[in-house]
């Protein structure tokens, strides 16, 4: 079943595509090999407004929903998962503010956003509290008319490269907070920078509070709801992951079913082997279960559905799944061409392994998936 996309959607996907194949596709594997976020393609994304996707139009966003900027994920994704990785995170940041900020914060930090002028994130995990988040000990504590932190987090993406940081700490009574921190706040560093399997083209670090000074207007929403805040943030954000690893997926099946074409052993075209014929099959079955499903959420989301825990975890559980599994077999497929840096497909392994792993493992969102459905039912 062929999924309605507005019209909207459909020609946003269709810049994206064009953009990540005519801008993007050459540079992605000196990108990777570096280490090096594509700043000045990045600064392009912006400009054709995929930064602002759903950020409200009077803060200089388009105003539009998570399934628009599910597609130019899915298209960036396709030909580069790393380098959407750096406008998810962004906009990670920006869902929080868009969400729970008020008036003032958003005026304050939404436009520069939008505008690509300044990046954001949403720093949660420490170095002992990744899945369990609860656990974390960076602390707050509030002094007269400020707000004081001190502690760490690990792995944030566009951890050095970002302005503005959305912050999930502990405070007094075990209660959670969500702060909103700039880069140049006092008592505020980088630390660690993180040399990665795959995403490499995505800036991934550390960052350390100490006696960190945040003024009393930059608590977001209200104090203790933190841990609540976090869990609908990390939903709205999930099927965008599952966008990202269905983009590596799709990008993945069609070089591999390209290249089944072409390559000839045996004196045939390799797709002529019904083995071969059944892998295709088999990824080409599960990235259009991945697209329904993660498109699917994107809507709920969308259309206001308060009940979206199952659908944001199962569609990142089963596109990032995809993506591993297409990957791999995409590999097999190219042989030893699958595997040498020369081509993009072992890239593209590397790169969906990540999305079995952040905003949330699939066995965590697994297990709030089974909470949900077992209060639904
Ligand atoms: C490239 C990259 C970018 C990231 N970006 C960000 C970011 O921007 N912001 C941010 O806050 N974090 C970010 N993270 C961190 C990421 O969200 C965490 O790595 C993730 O939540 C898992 O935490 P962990 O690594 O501590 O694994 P752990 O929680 O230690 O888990 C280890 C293993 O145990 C399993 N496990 C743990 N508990 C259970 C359980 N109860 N039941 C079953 N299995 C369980 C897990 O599924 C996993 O397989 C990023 C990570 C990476 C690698």
């Amino acid at each position: 079943m062929e999924f309605n996309l507005s019209d909207r959607q459909k020609e946003f996907k269709r810049i994206a595509k064009k953009f990540s194949n005519e801008v993007l596709k050459d540079k992605v594997k000196f990108f990777d090999e570096n280490q090096q976020v594509p700043t000045e393609i990045i600064k392009q994304l912006y400009d054709h407004g995929f930064g602002a996707i759903t950020i409200e139009e009077e803060y200089n966003g388009l105003g539009c929903g998570m399934l628009d900027f599910a597609v130019v994920i899915e298209e960036i994704s396709k030909v580069c998962g790393s380098t959407a990785l750096t406008l998810i995170g962004s906009s990670l940041g920006a869902i929080a503010i868009d969400l729970y900020g008020n008036e003032s914060q958003k005026k304050k930090y939404l436009p520069d956003i939008a505008d690509g002028k300044k990046l954001a994130t949403f720093a949660v995990s420490e170095s002992s509290a990744g899945s369990d988040i609860s656990s974390m000990k960076t602390i707050v504590e509030e002094c007269d008319d400020k707000y004081i932190m001190n502690g760490s987090k690990c792995w944030i993406t566009n951890a050095e490269i970002a302005d503005i940081y959305v912050v999930l700490s502990k405070g007094k009574g075990d209660k959670y907070s969500t702060f909103i921190v700039e880069k140049e706040f006092e008592g505020f560093k980088f630390g660690k920078k993180e040399d990665k399997l795959g995403m490499r083209s995505s800036s991934t670090g550390e960052l350390i509070f100490q006696n960190c000074i945040i003024p009393k207007e930059n608590l977001l929403y209200k104090s203790g709801e933190g841990m609540h805040m976090a869990g609908k943030i990390l939903n709205y954000s999930r099927p965008i992951i599952g966008a990202q690893a269905l983009g590596i997926a799709e990008g993945a099946f069609e070089d591999s079913i390209r290249y089944a074409k072409e390559r000839k052993q045996f004196g045939k075209s390799i797709s002529s082997f019904q083995i071969i014929k059944h892998i295709l099959v088999d990824m080409y079955t599960e990235i259009e279960a991945a697209r329904w499903l993660v498109y699917n959420a994107c809507k709920k989301i969308d259309d206001n559905d308060e009940d979206i825990q199952v659908e944001a975890s199962i569609s990142k559980v089963f596109a990032s799944n995809t993506a591993m599994k297409v990957t791999t077999n995409a590999i097999q497929i190219l042989g030893g061409y699958g595997y040498i840096k020369e081509y993009p497909m072992e890239k593209r392994m590397r790169d969906a392994k990540v999305t079995q792993i952040y905003e949330g493992t699939n066995q965590i969102l697994n297990n709030l998936a089974a909470k949900s459905l077992l209060n639904r039912y």
